[in-house]
């Protein structure tokens, strides 16, 4: 008896994990009703989709969670359906080569995938999805299985007010008195979990690449002062990668939205990025956490991704990798070439650490670690690029691209256009860098030294200090008096070795104007001398919120007869959008004796403030983070943070059950 039901599970299995053999879903059309948002609301919907059935078949299935159906029709004729809470499974006798209709309604309550952001407080409203990962299943009938790719063709009818983005072009727009419908057209197809859903308050500006494709770009309407250093270089980028790329971006649009309380940094959805709206950012933050990466890695997405997409979780670099790699490349364009070759040094450093603790795994491991993924990923393709030469590598690419638009792709796919572009048979290349689970460390490093001056240098002096531990303070000194370049001089004062040098090399750092320079010192010189003082306190007037965290802090704590001077010098100084700054001053001010005690009470009231579901979860976090430190977590701060505990960002919400439990 068993024997037989373990038989029957796995051919049911094995039909499920076959459908695509059997049919191709083509275009969807479906109408999301949100005009009256509320949290947890059902949503009643609309929803067509047209499909060719390959090989005879009893039934199909669309994926959906949790969701209700009437008026299921299949050619417009009532048809036979079961709801099984994953599935919506169609019973028919479907013979091969036709072409079917399915109609019906749906009700959805998402329980995630679709997110509805501060419909219950007073922050601003917004609705987003997020497919990658947990499946757009949950909130449109979809397929989850990537190998399917459909065009969707979304009609959102919203709220009055509200901006609508979703994937392809806004066609039209109907305004009646209570509310908006926007209907959306894609032209190709994508697989489903690249489907998105904004719904917010928005102003957009709209720049036009080279080729004329549109680059819409969504701000907060209070943010406008902040939308140039958001999105510097996005127009330049664009026309680089196309470029670069050498297939022309294949989607009719491109659209970049920032989000409250997003999982990732970004989503490279189909032609509609949604990315976390931490990386709206002013002129200053732009030094030292900006959008340019995250930017052009979603936008590399669109090919490497969006166009051809992995078969399975085996072939993941050819989407991370690729889009690491051509972000880098595109960041070259823009810093330069010391940029990219520091920034492909940082990542072999990650990658030895990972190789150092035992946890290295193959690239074609599908439960690799993302910096396998991501940052090994664009090694091999710097290093492959570097074995077959410019032309042939760009000719490879472009012909897996085109060869395997809109349709899916396996590593094989890949490696087989670099052979036939180069001519090389890249057997053993595949087994070094692909299957093997060693990190070529020394490789890189070799290929980073005959490419580099700065790293070069950087490595001969990590030698000096390993063998000459007895004149690291004159071995600093020689190579900051040699140093060229400032990405090498701060360099050396990010190292350990670093609080041995004496002061006068910090002296004459402070003294070099470089932002960058100055900030290492704050970051890693906690004890200042009297000597070093008045050099050390020009950091507080520095362009760059790390700096002035990190200063603040340090100078607070080394010269305790001049607080008040420090915490009126930075009074006003937000920060970040996690507002690291001011969140650090409310809490120093208020454990500072005889600084301004008539407004004690109005500064713990501000920073609890914070811990408040109204804020983004990262100004949250440094709120609870530091109320703890001067245990001052009381009432209001512990209610907020045994709702904390349920926020839908799981980091978030772990941090939060694990404070939680200090106060149970
Ligand atoms: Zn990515």
């Amino acid at each position: 008896m068993n024997r037989i039901i373990f038989i029957l599970c796995l051919s049911v299995n094995f039909l499920i994990a076959q459908q695509t053999e059997f049919v191709d879903f083509k275009h969807v059309e479906s109408v999301l009703l949100f005009n009256q948002i509320k949290v947890d609301s059902t949503v009643f919907n609309s929803y067509q989709v047209k499909f060719d059935i390959l090989k005879h078949t009893d039934s199909v299935y669309l994926d959906a969670q949790n969701m209700k159906f009437m008026n299921v029709a299949l050619n417009k004729t009532p048809v036979k359906f079961k709801n099984d809470g994953n599935k919506l499974i169609i019973y028919h006798s479907f013979k091969a080569n036709s072409t079917h209709t399915l109609n019906f309604l749906f009700f959805a309550s998402p329980k995630k995938a679709m997110y509805f952001i501060g419909w219950d407080n007073e922050s601003q409203n917004q609705l987003w999805t997020q497919g990658q990962g947990k499946y757009t299943s949950n909130w449109l009938p979809s397929i989850d299985d990537m190998n399917d790719k459909i065009e969707f063709d979304l009609t959102i009818v919203a709220p009055k007010g509200y901006q609508v983005v979703s994937n392809g072009s806004m066609v039209s727009k109907r305004e009646t008195p209570t509310y908006d419908l926007w209907q959306f057209d894609m032209q190709n197809p994508m697989a489903s979990y690249l489907v998105a859903l904004v719904i917010g308050k928005y102003e957009k500006k709209v720049e036009h690449a080279k080729c004329g494709i549109p680059l819409e770009m969504y701000y907060y309407p209070e943010d406008s002062l902040k939308f140039e250093p958001t999105y510097r270089y996005s127009k330049q980028m664009f026309d680089f990668l196309e470029e670069e790329i050498g297939v022309p971006y294949p989607w009719q649009n491109y659209k970049q939205v920032p989000v409250k309380d997003f999982l990732y940094a970004g989503m490279e959805n189909t032609s509609v990025t949604i990315f976390a709206d931490s990386f709206v950012i002013d002129e200053i933050a732009f030094i030292d956490k900006n959008y340019v990466n995250v930017n052009a890695h979603e936008l590399a997405h669109q090919w490497f991704g969006d166009l051809v997409t992995e078969t399975s979780g085996t072939h993941h670099w050819l989407q991370e990798g690729f889009a690491t790699y051509y972000a880098l490349l595109a960041e070259r364009d823009i810093f330069g070439d010391n940029y990219y070759h520091w920034r492909l040094y940082d990542y072999a450093q990650e990658l030895l650490a990972q190789d150092q603790a035992g946890q290295s795994t193959a690239l074609l491991n599908p439960k690799s670690s993302s910096t396998t993924f991501y940052k090994k990923g664009a090694w091999v393709l710097h290093i492959l690029r570097e074995k077959v030469g410019d032309k042939a590598f760009k000719l490879a690419v472009k012909n897996y691209l085109e060869k395997h638009a809109f349709k899916n792709v396996e590593t094989t796919d890949f490696i087989s256009e670099v052979e036939k572009a180069s001519g090389l048979d890249l057997k053993s290349f595949v087994a070094d860098w692909l299957e093997s689970k060693s990190f070529l460390y020394e490789d890189c490093i070799n290929a980073l030294k005959s490419s580099s001056d700065e790293i070069s240098k950087m490595l001969q002096l990590d030698e000096q200090l390993m063998f000459s531990s007895h004149s690291i303070n004159s071995s600093i000194n020689s190579y900051w008096e040699q140093a060229e370049s400032s990405e090498l001089k701060r360099r050396l004062f990010l190292k350990d070795e670093t609080r041995l040098v004496h002061d006068s090399i910090f002296k004459k750092a402070l003294n070099t104007n470089d932002i960058k320079i100055r900030q290492a010192i704050a970051l890693t010189k906690s004890e200042i001398s009297e000597a070093l003082k008045t050099d050390y306190e020009s950091l507080l007037e520095d362009d760059s919120y790390v700096t002035i965290e990190a200063a603040l802090y340090n100078l607070w704590k080394n010269f305790p007869q001049e607080r008040q001077k420090y915490l009126n010098k930075t009074k006003g100084v937000q920060g970040f959008k996690d507002k690291n700054v001011r969140i650090l001053w409310l809490t120093l001010a208020l454990i500072t004796e005889d600084y301004n005690a008539e407004f004690k009470t109005q500064y713990f009231e501000e920073l609890t403030y914070y811990t408040s579901p109204v804020f983004g979860f990262e100004v949250r976090l440094n709120a609870f983070q530091y109320l703890n430190q001067i245990k001052a977590c009381h009432d209001a701060c512990q209610v907020n943070l045994e709702q904390a505990t349920k926020h839908h960002n799981w980091r978030f919400s772990k941090f939060a059950k694990e404070l939680v439990k200090q106060y149970q």
